[in-house]
């Protein structure tokens, strides 16, 4: 067994592994040249005071103790198995693709997008202010939205057995081993596309398939069972449909609603990325005018309530950019994103209110389930006609948010696309303007500086999650009027991030090996 030693280091301490090799061998009571191999297993920073800390958990095998075996996972041929079409590439499609394998049974992977080389041409275009293609962008693609995303690795799984082997899988498919021991763990979008391309390789090997540029436009519905999907002049069935097309796939929403497959409207969240100088950040949460070369760049977690309603941060992208996250150019929509070494000179987060079903009650007796969507479309529209032409967004100084004052001019801004100056409450619902204009209020008492018109909001923060949910059974986890139909991940409403997407495809995938018979 090895042994396990927890210390409080100073930030330049943590960074060197002959330091703390050292101090930890001391602590244990046995000579340096005795520790065979030292193993971080949890690191942590603890800037509650003024000196930050950084706890640092080590495993220590010593002399001849047998050392961890590298991860690895055994994925068998599924070749002449039952098949099961997978309809989206995302995290939720992958890992459920993943486990179908692993249980015998053969995944046609069906996505809309283009593969990664392609889809960073598309998403170039798109920073440029070009075309937005509907089928390739920020959240289409291979490897869905969780490909140039920030890769952070948080959920609220309560399943660590489940969580570690996510990371596992993740490391397994490249990713680097730090996750697996990090407090935050964060991949980067820079290293995000080599493990998707690598999970999609590993299915492709074992027999799957994974088919690129194949929106589904219809599905096969035989008795009420679901056989299999449409796209466009083909028609691809399989023993079970996993649908996980993400929560931007407003055309499948429509689909199942047009072929009577229940669906249920759903409580969301919505407002604004905000956009910090990443160096103010690193003052206010580090209490030093520098935060230094051993602190990484600092993140916060903001929640208050204010009139019962609540005001969060969401996916902070400390170092990072913001994004234009729209799959249609007649919307705009901001997200945030960062590279594995969080390099660049901002911070920013989602700034969210509560949307409850009673906002968009009154676009119930129209549209029904989709109410939210619809509502969630008009907000997007709104900030569209007030940024302009060219995914240009439309933004404001906090402080001038906050007071109410127009802001005449903006800062510099890591949104390639650019920001124009705009009044968001004039074309934001009340409560939502209200909502973050109270809570900012709260968050700048909190984080002294945080409110200040060096930083911007810009809109609109849309897409934190699905509108709709796509009901199934909590036994069988399908559909529960539509047998052989399993929803899974965000777009289904199950999911809200990469793991629980990823984790929730997992959990399908044995649901469906339940229901198939392996051949
Ligand atoms: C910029 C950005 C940054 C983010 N950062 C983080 C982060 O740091 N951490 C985190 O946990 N989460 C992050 N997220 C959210 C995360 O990416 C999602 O929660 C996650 O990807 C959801 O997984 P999913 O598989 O359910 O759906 P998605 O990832 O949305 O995948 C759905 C897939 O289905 C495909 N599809 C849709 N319709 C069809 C169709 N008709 N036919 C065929 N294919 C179809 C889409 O092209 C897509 O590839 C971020 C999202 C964005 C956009």
């Amino acid at each position: 067994m090895p042994q396990t030693i927890t210390l409080r280091l100073l930030p330049r301490e943590a960074a060197d592994a002959k330091h703390y090799t050292a101090l930890a061998a001391r602590r244990l009571g046995i000579a340096e040249q005795q520790v065979a191999l030292v193993r971080v297993v949890k690191r942590s920073i603890d800037a509650r005071q003024r000196q930050p800390w950084v706890n640092l958990t080590l495993e220590l095998y010593i002399d001849q103790e047998s050392q961890p075996e590298p991860i690895h996972f055994d994925y068998p041929s599924v070749v002449g198995k039952s098949e099961v079409v997978v309809v989206g590439s995302g995290p939720a499609g992958l890992f459920a693709a993943l486990r179908l394998i692993e249980l015998g049974l053969k995944p046609i992977l069906l996505e809309r997008g283009r593969e990664v080389s392609a889809r960073k041409v598309d998403i170039a275009c798109i920073n440029r202010g070009g075309e937005v293609n509907p089928d390739s962008n920020y959240a289409f693609g291979e490897g869905g939205a969780g490909t140039f995303s920030d890769g952070k690795l948080f959920t609220r799984s309560k399943k660590r057995g489940d969580y570690n082997r996510a990371l596992q899988t993740l490391v397994f498919h490249g990713a680097n081993p730090e996750i697996l021991y990090e407090a935050h763990p964060h991949i980067g979008t820079d290293k995000l596309p080599y493990i998707i391309r690598n999970i999609c390789r590993t299915i492709t090997a074992c027999g799957g398939e994974v088919l690129f540029e194949r929106r589904v436009t219809d599905f096969i519905l035989r008795d009420g069972v679901m056989r299999g999907v449409v796209c466009g002049d083909e028609r691809i069935e399989g023993a079970a449909v996993v649908l996980a097309t993400g929560h931007s796939a407003r055309d499948i929403y429509y689909k199942l609603h047009e072929r009577g497959i229940r669906l249920e409207a759903k409580a969301l969240a919505m407002g604004v990325r905000i956009e910090h100088p990443q160096a103010l950040i690193d003052q206010i949460q580090y209490h030093q005018p520098e935060r230094g070369e051993y602190l990484p760049a600092a993140s916060y977690s903001l929640v208050s309530q204010e009139k019962g309603r609540g005001v969060y941060s969401f996916c902070m992208c400390p170092g990072g950019f913001i994004v234009p996250a729209m799959t249609d150019a007649s919307q705009s929509v901001v997200n945030g994103m960062s590279p594995s070494g969080r390099t660049s000179p901002y911070a920013n987060s989602g700034l969210v209110t509560e949307v409850r079903l009673s906002d968009f009650a009154f676009l119930e007796p129209q549209w029904g389930p989709l109410a939210g969507l619809k509502y969630q479309e008009m907000l997007e529209e709104a900030a569209r006609r007030e940024g302009g032409d060219g995914q240009v967004a439309p933004a404001q100084r906090v402080a001038d948010f906050v007071a109410g004052r127009a802001s005449r001019s903006l800062p510099a801004t890591s949104y390639i696309p650019g920001i124009t100056p705009s009044r968001l409450d004039r074309w934001m619902p009340n409560f939502m303007a209200e909502g973050l204009r109270m809570g900012l209020t709260t968050f700048g008492r909190r984080m002294r500086g945080f409110v200040t018109n060096e930083a911007i909001v810009a809109g609109v923060e849309s897409r934190t999650s699905t509108p709709v949910r796509i009901p199934r059974d909590a036994e069988t986890l399908m559909h529960p009027e539509v047998e052989g139909l399993f929803p899974t991940g965000e777009g289904a409403g199950y999911a809200g991030g990469i793991i629980s997407a990823g984790l929730d495809g997992e959990r399908i995938a044995e649901a469906v090996a339940r229901y198939v018979k392996p051949r």
